[in-house]
């Protein structure tokens, strides 16, 4: 099936600068520009509308007179915030879900550059019920889902979330601890792909799904204490099935959305990048981000071609909702730090040839 390249949207999201980073950087013009087109030229932000005027593009600058600018869905400079990002990436793709489709959300970048803050943020509620405005995807879209559904005409969420670190999958909502290693299957007759065994909580308030992706963060962050590397290296799939009741019959409509907060970028090795050089150990090259490109390179640039979905447990598992009439959103975090430079332009180069 040839991929509609719209279905894919790529944003880049550029983290404000840290206080150790501005104290290194002290001196010299900054590595990150931000152009803004003309309002004019913009689509508007849903719920926003053009008032809010967010670049396409990037500009980096790596010594006098060589800067490149890319170009892609939505820029967002430092300043911008959880809420804008929710409205401009989540607020389309929620119409597809709840339309049936399946969809993904991923974050990509190196380690520190923004990733679990964009989809995940702080998951605290405020005593009376509020999302704290650091909130990132994850709690935002559930709470938005609670707003728009209707359980009394039979409406569901459920949630489920799974974590791949060396090709092995692990639930990360099971009753007792987190569970390894489940095996993917894939159901020929729907062309869905299940994962075995893997636990799937319904939710039915904001607090009840708060609290389930409380449980999912502690223990990453056991994990990651456990094991040097671990929270880098593993990717978090947090997924959303959402069963409507369909107005005029009585099947229920089921969309499914998965989002992704990916290993380290760092982890892929310079050679999935396109540069010839191979500095890092062949160990510490993620086959499941490798793998990622070249779904996504391959769905962007080569319709019709043979996508090799196959290559890895993550693609294996999104097959799905990745190309095909799913739609898909990647958001490329990036650190402005100087030191980061060449990680941060390894990102855009990756985010560019998906698009
Ligand atoms: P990653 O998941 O990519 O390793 P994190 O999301 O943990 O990175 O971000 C690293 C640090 O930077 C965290 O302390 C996080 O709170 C902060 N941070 C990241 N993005 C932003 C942002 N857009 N605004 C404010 N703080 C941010
Ligand atoms: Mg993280």
């Amino acid at each position: 099936m040839a991929a509609d390249s719209r279905n894919i949207q790529v944003f880049v999201r550029c983290r404000p600068i840290n206080d150790k980073e501005r104290r290194e950087q002290a001196q010299g013009a900054p590595i990150l520009r931000f152009p803004v087109a003309p309002v004019e030229d913009q689509d508007p932000v849903p719920g926003v509308g053009r008032a809010i005027a967010l670049p396409m593009g990037i500009t980096t600058q790596a010594a006098m007179n060589t800067s490149r600018t890319y170009t892609f869905d939505r820029v967002f400079a430092p300043t911008v915030n959880q809420d804008t990002v929710f409205r401009s990436v989540m607020m389309p793709i929620l119409d597809q879900v709840l339309a049936g489709f399946p969809c993904t959300v991923f974050a990509y970048g190196q380690t520190s550059s923004g990733k679990t803050h964009t989809m995940e943020g702080h998951l605290d509620l405020s005593a009376d019920g509020q999302l704290s405005p650091h909130a990132g995807l994850i709690p935002r879209t559930l709470c938005r889902l609670f707003d728009t559904l209707e359980p009394s005409r039979g409406d569901q969420v459920s949630i489920s979330c799974l974590e791949i670190y060396n090709e092995v999958l692990r639930d990360l909502l099971a009753a007792d601890g987190a569970v390894g290693d489940l095996t993917l299957y894939e159901d020929k007759r729907t062309a869905n792909v299940i994962v075995q065994g893997i636990t799937e909580h319904l939710v039915s308030t904001p607090v009840d799904a708060l609290t389930q992706l409380q449980r999912v963060s502690e223990r990453r962050s056991i994990a990651a204490t456990l094991m040097n590397q671990h929270s880098s290296r593993s990717h978090c799939v947090v997924t959303v099935t959402v069963r409507t009741a369909a107005a005029d019959s009585n099947l229920m409509r089921v969309g499914k959305l998965h989002l992704v907060d990916l290993a380290g970028s760092e982890s892929l090795g310079r050679t999935g990048t396109g540069a010839a050089t191979q500095t890092r150990e062949a160990g510490a090259i993620n086959q499941s981000l490798l793998a990622l490109g070249r779904v996504m390179t391959t769905l962007a640039t080569k319709p019709g071609k043979h996508v090799p979905y196959r290559e890895s447990k993550l693609t294996h598992l999104l097959k799905p909702a990745l190309g095909g009439n799913s739609r898909t959103c990647m958001i490329a975090t990036v650190s402005p730090a100087r030191s980061n430079f060449e990680e941060t332009q390894s990102t855009l180069e990756y985010a560019h040839r998906a698009k």
